[in-house]
């Protein structure tokens, strides 16, 4: 018999009943230290008191009225969202599947009304994951989520991730832009190079294309800068946001610049509750945090203390890990072992970690993570590491 939730997860016999800060407390009562913060997503970790504080006091005046008013939590997370990168304009969405939507519409109709409108492709990249909904799965185009939901949104075409040959070969008069993520998550914690990303831009210069940033989940302070490419010192036309501007409140968002973004007037789009007051009023307490240059800095400090401390784990454990890749605060540990069963012996080292893409586990902790937490975080890696070794 079917199960009463949808079984389209394989899910770990744990029920999560509290969370204080980095920590999960257990329905039986065990403490997990969280190196997952739900995918990357409790960019302040759990119950934050700001972050508890601006959605009760929110909650207490109003919820919801629909994009047909003035929502001045929304316009208030739009400015600050504005002043802190490259975008001139933003639309508020509830993930960051929603987020693809409009950055597949938004490139498509700047050609349509640019007079272009047999520029339509999108050129994305193996590896990739863009969400779940037919312009998601067609988008990254991987046979593991397109398979059986046939026909796909057409207009896609797939480059291997690294290919510059390829990447050229198929670009042609109708592409309209290169979809990427600065650093690949769920295709298993890849970053771009920043001379690649670098390349990306000055090839959509050259061409008029469009280039969209995936930062969904590398966004929002992850890899110690407020969003991933501006380690390359470049700026993309439109780019997706979801996971850590909303702390653990849905919400996501797609910024853009006012030259991508024009051709999206009244009625091209909406959402009935994208940008709500609750969800706003979280994101102004993310971002009042995250987009601070000290808390910055110290998640870069923090991120270069854990690489080195599992740069030591690797070298100590040379037949569960291969390596160790990823920027800032997303980091991946290639495995020699089966992904799957290094998160489980997280589990019993009481320690949540996220399988990724190419046997990797992914380590995604809140940005507010202590040093202390960090050693214990490595600690307990090192305990797992160690009973699959003996196992
Ligand atoms: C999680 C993710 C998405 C999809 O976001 P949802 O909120 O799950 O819809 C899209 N792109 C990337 C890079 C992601 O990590």
């Amino acid at each position: 018999m079917i199960p009463s939730i949808l079984p389209t997860y394989n899910r770990a016999p744990l029920s999560f009943v509290k969370g204080e800060g980095s920590w999960l407390i257990e329905a039986d009562g065990r403490r997990f230290l969280d190196l997952g913060a739900g995918i990357a997503v409790n960019a302040l970790g759990h119950a934050h008191p700001a972050l508890v504080t601006a959605l009760t006091e929110q909650a207490g005046a109003l919820w919801h009225t629909s994009n047909l008013y003035q929502i001045p939590k929304q316009q208030e997370l739009a400015d600050r969202l504005v002043a802190a990168t490259f975008a001139d304009t933003v639309f508020f969405t509830n993930s960051g599947t929603e987020a693809c939507e409009l950055a597949v519409k938004m490139a498509r109709k700047h050609f349509h009304d640019a007079g272009q409108p047999a520029r339509t492709d999108i050129i994305a990249f193996e590896g990739a994951f863009h969400g779940r909904s037919s312009a998601g799965i067609a988008a990254a185009g991987s046979e593991k989520m397109t398979k059986g939901f046939a026909p796909l949104l057409p207009g896609f075409k797939h480059v291997l991730w690294g290919d510059h040959d390829a990447l050229l070969a198929s670009i042609d008069e109708n592409t309209a832009a290169i979809l990427i993520e600065p650093v690949q998550g769920e295709g298993g914690i890849r970053p771009l190079p920043d001379h690649c990303l670098k390349g990306l831009r000055a090839l959509c210069d050259e061409k008029g294309m469009l280039l969209i940033l995936d930062e969904v989940q590398c966004g929002m302070g992850r890899t110690g800068r407020l969003f991933a490419h501006e380690w390359a010192g470049i700026a993309p036309d439109i780019m997706m946001v979801a996971k850590g501007i909303g702390g653990g409140f849905p919400l996501g968002a797609v910024l853009a610049t006012e030259h991508a973004a024009s051709a999206m007037t009244a009625g091209t789009h909406g959402s009935t509750y994208g940008g709500n007051p609750l969800a706003c009023a979280v994101g102004c307490a993310v971002m009042a945090h995250v987009a601070d240059p000290e808390f910055l800095a110290g998640v870069a400090r923090k991120a270069g203390l854990l690489r080195q401390r599992l740069e030591g784990l690797v070298a100590s454990h040379p037949e569960v890990f291969e390596a160790v890749r990823g920027v800032g605060l997303m980091l991946g540990l290639k495995c020699k072992v089966l992904n799957a069963d290094m998160v489980k012996a997280g589990y019993d080292a009481l320690l949540t970690i996220v399988s990724a893409a190419d046997n990797v586990v992914r380590l995604l902790p809140p940005l507010t993570i202590t040093e202390d937490e960090i050693a214990e975080a490595v600690a307990r890696l090192d305990a797992a590491a160690t009973a699959l070794e003996t196992a």
